[in-house]
């Protein structure tokens, strides 16, 4: 077995794809202590600030008089009024008649499509879907078929080609907003095709909830600003481990949906439940979120970061969300680039394959409500000389 964990170890850091991880020391709003150097990050996902924010702490630490485990699954023993107060506030915010916790974004995908979806459907998936979604309609059983990113076209072949063959259940699963790519699903669109052929939509919502939203349902995400309601869009997920800081998943749709997935979905039935200090932490960070303007805090540093990129002349992507990439193709360009920012104070993520398609390695940058715009400029001011010093190598 050793010769075997060698040599793959040793193929990926051939390949500049060894992943490590970076040992960080506690330190408040949108900085790391690494190695003793204390960096500013742009690779969180904490999009609105709520993982440091003192009210949260405070709510959390309060929840944990409750016991520091949940002791044992939601339906035997590990289901608090928190976690119930808890789901309450996420239907109200995602405007769904009812919710359901999950441990793990990961954990809720891998669920919700194999208690929905088995042997005889089919679940159709954009290319770039997260890695949860692939792996929860592989392990479904399900007939699994692809079709290219946000191409409408080639969806529309997928999902003739599985009604002609079936006259069961589709399940179409896609990433409101793409984790690596920052851009959006045309969810509009997407919802028209699944009327015509009779298929359930699932939006995983872990990049938009919390984020972006209607005028009614501000924080719901991006089925909601396609203006999808419970019948277009009757299947929403969404992490609690993004926008909302902490950790754990939701599912959130019909009040039905949600009987059903607690009856069916193993990875909610045949696992512990959530930490009740971190339902009560989520729950504070939920009613933040629709309290104080962080959303619109984010889209000025959104744009902020755009505007002076663009007139750095940075190459930057369709990205109108806080995740913006820098493209670089290479993994060892990527690499020298992301260490290059470390070395002037900035933490950003180098993302590569298997995590991204072969060829198109990035800087993943990602912004924060908690950003300062003089935080976002140090980041520019770096990132022009390290770009420059990887083409034109000295
Ligand atoms: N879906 C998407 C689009 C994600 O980016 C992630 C997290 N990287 C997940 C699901 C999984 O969520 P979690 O981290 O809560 O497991």
């Amino acid at each position: 077995m050793q010769d075997f964990l060698d040599a793959r170890l040793a193929e990926r850091r051939a390949q500049q794809l060894y992943r490590k991880h970076k040992v960080l020391a506690a330190a408040p709003g949108p900085v790391a202590e690494v190695d003793g150097r204390t960096l500013v990050t742009f690779s969180s996902n904490d999009y609105l600030g709520l993982a440091t924010h003192p009210d949260v702490i405070a709510a959390q630490q309060h929840g944990a008089a409750l016991g520091a485990g949940a002791t044992a699954s939601h339906l035997v023993n590990g289901h608090f009024d928190i976690h119930q107060q808890l789901q309450n506030k996420i239907a109200e915010v995602t405007g769904r008649e009812a919710a359901l916790l999950f441990g793990s974004g990961y954990m809720a995908n891998v669920g919700v499509i194999n208690a929905l979806v088995g042997r005889g459907d089919f679940v159709v998936q954009d290319k770039l879907n997260h890695a949860s979604l692939i792996d929860g309609g592989r392990i479904s059983g399900a007939q699994y078929l692809r079709f290219a990113h946000n191409d409408l076209e080639a969806l529309e072949v997928q999902l003739r080609r599985a009604r002609e063959k079936n006259s069961g259940k589709i399940l179409l699963a896609v990433d409101g907003v793409y984790s690596m790519d920052g851009d959006s699903a045309p969810l509009a669109q997407m919802a028209e095709l699944c009327q015509r052929y009779d298929t359930w939509l699932m939006v995983d919502e872990a990049h938009g909830f919390g984020v972006t939203g209607s005028a009614e349902n501000p924080s719901a995400g991006s089925a909601a600003v396609a203006g999808l309601d419970q019948h277009s869009a009757p299947i929403l997920m969404g992490t609690l481990g993004k926008a909302a800081g902490n950790a754990g998943a939701f599912v959130a749709g019909s009040r039905a949906l949600i009987e059903y997935l607690t009856q069916f979905a193993r990875t909610y039935i045949y696992t512990t439940g959530m930490p009740p200090a971190v339902a009560a932490g989520c729950l504070r960070a939920l009613e933040l979120m629709q309290q104080q303007p962080l959303r619109e805090t984010l889209q000025q540093r959104i744009d902020y970061f755009r505007q002076r990129a663009a007139a750095l002349q940075l190459p930057l992507e369709n990205s109108t969300s806080a995740i913006q990439p820098v493209l670089l193709g290479c993994e060892q360009t990527v690499l020298a680039v992301a260490e290059r920012l470390q070395e002037a104070g900035f933490l950003v993520g180098a993302i590569r394959p298997p995590t991204v398609p072969a060829g198109t390695a990035r800087l993943r940058i990602t912004l924060s409500a908690a950003h300062s715009e003089a935080q976002i400029d140090g980041l520019l001011q770096a990132l022009v000389p390290a770009l420059c010093a990887v083409e034109a190598p000295a």
